[in-house]
């Protein structure tokens, strides 16, 4: 074939190609420029997942009658004269692509009309073709409506999911933009069902409110700093949650930079969790709202077609602030015990060591290490003050001192703390646990309870020494296997409640909840639509009004296949978070006989050393190791 250049159309289903992967991406090109249009209210109607049709309206400037065609001309764009101009961006759109992309993949409506225009107009495009324009009456605003997505790209049609699937896509996009501008007002109907609204106040709790509930919301920490002027000025906005609150994904880490949604991967998600160290437990995330503001020069936001990614210039430093001024909320929040501040010396060490945990070798009964997987490893606190430990004699040996001093050095050490690492022999290697001996085979040793610890630790003893079991873990492991085996015979126990319980959750976790209706009833829930929010009618037995929200929402991540994606394994993460959410708690105080009857439960179990997570539900302490302590042997 000759060399030729492409027909326009064809080029543009191209360039389409980049910027329209799929619905969302659409609502998201749409929200943006109805942004820059100035719009104060912005409404949103899914059909058919998006695919069928898309209607997207806002009160902003409209387009003038005589630029409507220009501006689905390719690189047509309002927001940027020169090359320079790029490194100065205070719009969303910029790079003129998203209408003539969508008109060249759908059968596009665009009516619109400016403040000084008495009569708008109405655009009729398809596959990039124009159809018709005709002057009508309208309010002032511009409304997109997108019908039957890639109907002239049937390739592309193959590699959208379900209708569920992308209108949960959208909610994600909708529920960004709408934390992002508390000032716009949001509405959206998915197949006719407002799914989201936002009051449009400017108060972000607010919104909040409107997407997490009034519990969550109430309960979020505000994020505010400021650091440097000018082109060196970073800001940091938002909410975060205290370190209860947390998610088992990253689906509640919302970040924008100069209030333009972006992917909370890598470097930032990876900063935003580490504010957390040590608050957060394996697997578990914040809900986390957050805007950084930098300087527009110093933020290339142009790295990709989507948009949502950007570079900054002197990332270090962003990330630094960032970090800092998450830390500084939470330990504002006063829930956490504050670290050694910027001034203080760093602590040479605190009374957290960690557990080097021991597999069990193939000769007692573990499974063969799998190279080059590390050992799990667990931060336990130890009961007062640490002792000075001689090295050799003591059996401590030290790792690496973890320390972690920002890059740019001015900013608070963190933590400057040195870990001492304990062999403990015999003690379980979390998700090593043996495999399951026959029934006669005592699978724990016989255990007097001694008492609890913190509220949380149960300490107990054997003639092989001191056993520590953490009270919520070892619970979990119980409830998991009873649910386990309640569900193997279709019998989860369920409990009706006495008053339905309306529990509130983002808009997408409703949705899939409602699609799965059936699934959540086999688990022991009774779930109904109930407008904005769910009405639960059944609970599986054990768990309590107060958790259920965190547990349906936990149970929406699963369904959506955050975190993994067969059938499989959102069963079992929702058979975990069930367990965890049916468990006591620690920091619950617990009479003798409960700890005993706890004990016992856990004897019966399969693998009683680790829980479902596979976290040690217990750590011995054996008397040659106490004895060594206490330098009664060497
Ligand atoms: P970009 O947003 O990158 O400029 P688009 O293809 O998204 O490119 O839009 C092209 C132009 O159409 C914009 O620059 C703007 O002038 C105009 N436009 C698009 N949507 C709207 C809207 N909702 N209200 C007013 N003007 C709009
Ligand atoms: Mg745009």
């Amino acid at each position: 074939m000759p060399i030729q250049i492409l027909e326009p159309t064809v080029a543009a289903q191209i360039a389409a190609g980049e910027v329209v992967e799929r619905p969302a991406s659409i609502v998201k090109e749409l929200i943006e420029n109805a942004i820059d249009a100035g719009a104060r209210r912005v409404d949103i109607e899914v059909r058919g997942g998006g695919v069928r049709e898309l209607k997207i309206s806002d009160d902003g400037c409209g387009i003038p009658s005589g630029e409507i065609e220009i501006a689905f001309e390719r690189h047509a764009t309002s927001k940027l004269r020169v090359a320079d101009d790029l490194w100065s961006i205070a719009t969303l759109g910029f790079r003129g692509e998203a209408l003539p992309s969508i008109a060249s993949v759908s059968q596009l409506t665009c009516i619109t009309r400016t403040q000084d225009e008495e009569l708008g107009t109405e655009l009729r495009i398809a596959g990039g073709e124009l159809q018709a324009r005709t002057p009508r009456g309208c309010s002032r605003g511009t409304t997109f409506i997108i019908r039957n997505l890639f109907y002239n790209v049937p390739v592309r049609r193959e590699f959208l999911r379900s209708e569920a699937t992308e209108a949960s896509a959208i909610s994600a996009i909708v529920t960004q933009y709408a934390l992002a501008y508390p000032e716009v007002r949001f509405t959206m109907l998915i197949e006719g069902r407002l799914a989201l609204r936002t009051n449009g106040t400017g108060d972000l709790r607010e919104s909040l409110v409107d997407m997490y509930g009034l519990d969550v919301a109430r309960q979020l920490l505000p994020v505010e700093s400021e650091h440097g002027e000018g082109f060196d000025r970073v800001q940091v906005r938002g909410m975060v949650s205290p370190p209860g609150i947390t998610r088992g994904s990253r689906g509640y880490l919302h970040v924008f930079v100069n209030r333009r949604a972006i992917q909370p991967r890598g470097q930032i998600a990876f900063v935003i969790e580490e504010a957390y160290h040590t608050m957060l437990m394996k697997g578990r995330h914040p809900i986390a709202v957050l805007d950084i503001q930098v300087h527009p020069g110093a933020v290339d936001v142009n790295i990709h077609p989507t948009k949502s990614e950007v570079k900054f210039r002197d990332s270090p430093r962003v990330m630094s602030v960032l970090g800092r001024s998450i830390r500084d909320a939470l330990i504002g929040g006063g829930e956490v015990r504050p670290w050694a501040d910027a001034g203080e010396p760093p602590q040479p060490e605190v009374a957290q060591r960690r557990f080097e945990l021991r597999r069990f070798s193939p000769a007692e009964g573990g499974e063969p290490a799998r190279q080059p997987e590390p050992l799990p490893e667990r931060e336990i606190e130890l009961f007062g003050e640490p002792a000075p430990f001689e090295r050799e004699a003591s059996g401590f040996r030290p790792t690496p001192a973890i320390a972690r001093a920002p890059a740019d050095g001015d900013a608070p050490q963190l933590r400057a703390e040195s870990f001492l690492a304990l062999d403990v022999e015999d003690t379980p290697a979390p998700g090593y646990a043996p495999p399951p001996r026959p029934p006669a085979a005592p699978r724990l040793p016989e255990l007097r309870i001694i008492g609890q610890v913190g509220l949380t630790y149960i300490i107990a003893e054997s003639p092989e020494g001191m056993y520590m079991i953490d009270q919520h873990a070892a619970h979990e492991r119980v409830s998991y296997e009873r649910l386990m085996r309640q569900r193997g015979q279709s019998d989860i126990e369920q409990q009706g409640l006495l008053m339905p319980q309306v529990v509130e959750l983002p808009p997408q976790a409703q949705q899939v909840l409602l699609e799965n209706r059936d699934e959540l009833a086999t688990w022991g829930f009774a779930v109904e639509d109930f407008g904005t929010a769910l009405q639960v009618r059944a609970v599986p037995a054990g768990i309590t009004v107060s958790d259920l929200p965190s547990a349906l929402a936990e149970i929406a991540d699963n369904l959506m296949g955050r975190g993994g994606s067969t059938p499989a394994d959102w069963r079992e993460a929702i058979l975990t978070t069930l367990a965890c959410h049916t468990s006591i708690r620690a920091g619950q105080s617990l009479s003798l006989a409960e700890m005993r009857e706890l004990i016992v439960q856990l004897e019966q179990c399969e693998a009683p050393r680790t829980c479902p997570h596979g976290r040690p539900t217990m750590i011995l302490m054996s008397i040659p190791q106490l004895e060594r302590q206490f330098g009664r042997i060497k």
